[in-house]
């Protein structure tokens, strides 16, 4: 039998109430109104609220890249995936040649790139059924690169393409993560800092071909894929049940 804060109340209004007023952006004081629904969402409902990234955790970035980078400059040389070692790609593209960099820039600048990329194996499926899960609120988090003409855009595009228009609601743009608020931040990138210092977050890497090599220190943790028992980490956030109402 489901709970007061189960997944079914969701759809009522009064849940999209209090999707509203505890959304992502409590830290921020973004203009949301403190709960008046007398302890209703913190104390008798709280929801795990995760953090996914997008790209190299949802959209393959790095294949999207590489497929693209060779089609447009067949002639250049380029980095295998299985080689490529830190987050950011122009940056080793640099070490190869100094033109190479902004030649793959280019590459993610263009139109159709983020449209275009593939999902990563099991990522659509995962979150889909992570969004279904009792007292979890899933939101995709992820920074528009500055020049924004179509990232910003294609990114809405991909979700709607990928998960329905219900959940352009969950998404989160923002250059800074460590101002939105979760439990759990699943993310590709290793170093996840801003204007936040202590984050509310758990950050979990997620496992991509850049940061494989990486050892991370205890207790960091690592998704290493989609085929990985995700429940468990999110399960591992979650208040025991003689705390839970
Ligand atoms: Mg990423």
């Amino acid at each position: 039998m489901q709970g007061p804060c189960s997944r079914r109340s969701r759809d009522s209004a009064t849940a999209k109430l209090h999707s509203r007023h505890c959304g992502p952006f409590t830290a921020l004081g973004l203009g949301r109104a403190p709960c008046s629904g007398a302890r209703s969402c913190s104390a008798m409902c709280r929801h795990l609220r995760v953090l996914v990234d997008m790209d190299g955790v949802l959209a393959d970035f790095e294949g999207g890249f590489l497929k693209k980078f060779r089609a447009r400059f067949p002639e250049k040389p380029y980095i295998a995936l299985e080689d490529r070692r830190g987050f950011w790609v122009s940056e080793q593209y640099g070490q190869l040649t100094p033109e190479l960099s902004e030649k793959a820039i280019s590459i993610w600048e263009s139109k159709n790139f983020f449209i275009e990329l593939d999902p990563i194996p099991g990522a659509v499926e995962a979150v889909k059924q992570m969004a279904k899960l009792e007292n979890t609120d899933v939101f995709i988090c992820t920074s528009p690169i500055k020049k924004y003409r179509y990232c910003a855009y294609e990114k809405y595009a991909w979700v709607e393409k990928h998960f329905g228009q219900e959940f352009l609601e969950q998404i989160v743009l923002t250059r800074d993560k460590t101002v939105i608020s979760g439990d759990l931040l699943i993310d590709d990138r290793p170093d996840i800092t801003g204007a936040e210092p202590n984050p509310s977050w758990e950050h979990v890497l997620f496992t991509a071909c850049h940061n494989k090599h990486l050892q991370l220190q205890p207790p960091s943790r690592r998704l290493h894929s989609w085929a990985e028992d995700w429940r468990a980490i999110l399960d591992s956030k979650r208040p025991p049940p003689s705390q839970a109402i």
